[in-house]
C-alpha cells in the first residue's frame, strides 16, 4: 500500500502546485489578453496604443523581472530581456525563450461565449484571443522568472526572453532580435519558441498525450502563376485565352501532388509513439523498416494534416482575371501558397511545378519564399533537457519530435543556433487546438500552471526538484 500511495501523493502535489500557480497568475494573463494587440500587414490597421498599453502593463505585473533583468526594445515593439547568469556553468551560450504577444483578428465577436478581449475567468479557464497563441506562454515565462527571482534564484547561464510583436504577419522583429544577438557575438545554446504542445487525441492508436516538440518547419512559398492574352470584348472570344490556360495549369497542379516521402524526424516521431500505441498502430509504428512505404502512401492519400506530413503541399489561394464582366482578361493570375517539405527546396519546387504545368505560356514568379528550417537534433543535451523537463511536469506524456506545418518566429534564430525547438508546455485537446485562430480560445487554469512549472524547471535545470 505504501509503495502504491507514494507516487499518487506526488502526483497530487504536482497537480495542486500547478493549480495554485495557475490561479495566482490567471489575473495577469487575463489583463494582458485585454490589450487588443492585433497585428496586420497594413500599418494603418495596427493600433499602436494597444501594443504600448501591453508593454507598460508588464512592469506592474512582473516587478522583480523588471527590477533584475535588463530590457531593450527591438523594432520599437519587440522586447528583449536579458537575465544575466552567474557564470558558474556558462557552457555553450545562453538560453533563449521566445513568445509573441500579437494576435490574429477576431472574425465575429458574437460567436464567442466570452467576449474575445475580456480575459474573463470562468469555468476554470481564462478566455480570450491569445490565451493559447501566444500570450499564455509569454505570461507563463514571465511568471516562472518572477517566481524564481522571488526565491532568490540566479540562472547559471544567461537567459534571454525574446517577445515578438508581429509573428502573425511574419514580421521582422524576431529577425532583428536574432541580428542583434549575432552582432554581439552571441550564439544561443538553446532556443525554445511556440509550436508543439502536450497534445491529446492527436494520433490514431495512441491514448497517451504526446508532447510534440517541433525540430523543424516547412518552408513557406508564394508563387504567382500568370498568363497573358490580347484581351478584347467578351462577345468575340478565342479558345485557349489567358483564363482557360491558367485554369488548365491549376487543374494539372491539383491532379499531380508532389511526391510523398516521410522525412526522418517524422519517422523518429512515429517510432517513439510505437511503445504507447494500440494494435495495429503498435505493429506498424514499431516496424517502419517494413511499413514505411505503405504508411507513407496511406497518410498521403488521407490528405489534410496527415497528407501534409508527407509532402510539399500546394494550395491555390487567389485568382484574378479581368476587371469587368464583359472584358476578356489580358492577364490572369493565380497565387499558389506552397509549404515546402523538409529535404526539398524553393528552387526545386518551382522547377517541379513548371514540369507539371508543362505550358511555357504560363509564367511562374516567386513572390516570397522561405526554405524549410534546418532540422534540430534529438540526440543532444538540449533535447535531453527538454525531454527530462517534460517527463517531470507531464509524466503521462510521450515526447516526440515533429516537423511543424506552419511557421514560427524561431526560424529567424536558426542562423545563430543549431538547437532551435518549438514547444508550448500546455496540454491541448483537439478542441483547444481547433480554437487557435478561431472562436472561443481559452486556457485551462491548471494547464496554465503546468506551463509555469515547466518554464521554472527548465530555467533551474535538471534535477532541481520542485
Ligand atoms: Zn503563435
Amino acid at each position: 500500500m505504501q509503495i502504491k500511495s507514494t507516487p499518487l501523493r506526488v502526483q497530487e502535489t504536482a497537480g495542486g502546485q500547478a493549480l495554485s500557480l495557475g490561479t495566482a497568475a490567471a489575473s495577469k494573463l487575463s489583463r494582458l489578453i485585454g490589450y487588443q494587440t492585433v497585428s496586420s500587414r497594413d500599418p494603418h490597421q495596427v493600433r499602436l496604443e494597444e501594443f504600448d498599453g501591453f508593454i507598460s502593463a508588464l512592469p506592474e505585473l512582473f516587478p522583480l523581472v523588471h527590477e533584475k533583468l535588463s530590457l531593450e526594445r527591438v523594432n520599437a515593439h519587440g522586447l528583449l530581456y536579458r537575465w544575466q547568469g552567474s557564470g558558474t556553468d556558462d557552457v555553450g551560450g545562453p538560453l533563449v525563450l521566445m513568445a509573441h504577444y500579437d494576435v490574429v483578428p477576431v472574425q465575429d465577436p458574437a460567436s464567442w461565449t466570452h467576449p474575445p478581449f475580456s480575459g474573463e475567468i470562468a469555468d476554470g479557464r481564462i478566455w480570450g484571443r491569445g490565451a493559447l497563441d501566444d500570450k499564455g506562454s509569454l505570461t507563463a515565462i514571465l511568471e516562472a522568472a518572477e517566481q524564481l527571482l522571488a526565491a532568490g534564484f540566479a540562472p547559471s547561464r544567461d537567459v534571454y526572453l525574446s517577445f515578438g510583436n508581429n509573428e502573425e504577419t511574419a514580421g521582422d522583429t524576431a529577425e532583428a532580435a536574432a541580428a542583434l544577438l549575432e552582432s554581439r557575438g552571441i550564439r544561443p545554446w538553446l532556443v525554445l519558441d511556440e509550436g508543439g504542445a502536450v497534445a491529446g487525441q492527436a494520433f490514431p492508436f495512441v491514448d497517451r498525450p504526446v508532447a510534440v516538440v517541433g525540430v523543424s518547419e516547412k518552408g513557406i512559398l508564394d508563387v504567382e502563376l500568370s498568363t497573358e492574352d490580347a484581351g478584347g470584348h467578351a462577345s468575340t472570344p478565342h479558345r485557349r485565352g489567358a483564363t482557360a490556360r491558367l485554369a488548365r495549369a491549376i487543374t494539372r497542379v491539383d491532379a499531380r501532388p508532389l511526391p510523398a516521402v516521410l522525412p526522418e524526424p517524422t519517422v523518429e516521431m512515429i517510432g517513439r509513439l510505437a511503445p504507447s500505441a494500440r494494435f495495429p498502430g503498435r505493429l506498424v509504428f514499431g516496424n517502419l523498416r517494413i511499413f514505411r512505404r505503405p504508411l507513407t502512401r496511406v497518410l498521403a492519400r488521407m490528405g489534410g494534416e496527415p497528407g501534409a506530413l508527407t509532402r510539399t503541399t500546394v494550395a491555390i489561394t487567389q485568382l484574378q482575371g479581368s476587371s469587368a464582366s464583359n472584358v476578356i482578361a489580358s492577364r490572369a493570375t493565380a497565387n499558389a501558397n506552397i509549404r515546402v517539405a523538409v529535404g526539398e527546396s524553393v528552387a526545386g519546387t518551382v522547377q517541379r511545378l513548371r514540369r507539371i504545368i508543362a505550358d511555357p505560356s504560363v509564367s511562374l514568379r516567386v513572390v516570397e519564399g522561405n526554405e524549410p528550417a534546418p532540422v534540430s537534433a534529438t540526440d543532444n543535451a538540449q533535447f535531453a533537457l527538454l525531454e527530462q523537463t517534460i517527463a517531470d511536469v507531464f509524466p503521462d506524456a510521450v515526447t516526440a519530435p515533429y516537423i511543424m506545418l506552419g511557421g514560427t518566429d524561431s526560424r529567424r534564430f536558426t542562423g545563430i543556433c543549431d538547437a532551435v525547438y518549438r514547444f508550448v508546455p500546455f496540454r491541448m485537446s483537439r478542441q483547444d487546438r481547433a480554437s487557435i485562430h478561431a472562436d472561443n480560445e481559452s486556457l485551462n487554469i491548471e494547464t496554465f500552471g503546468e506551463g509555469i512549472l515547466f518554464y521554472a524547471r527548465l530555467l533551474r535545470g535538471p534535477g532541481a526538484g520542485q
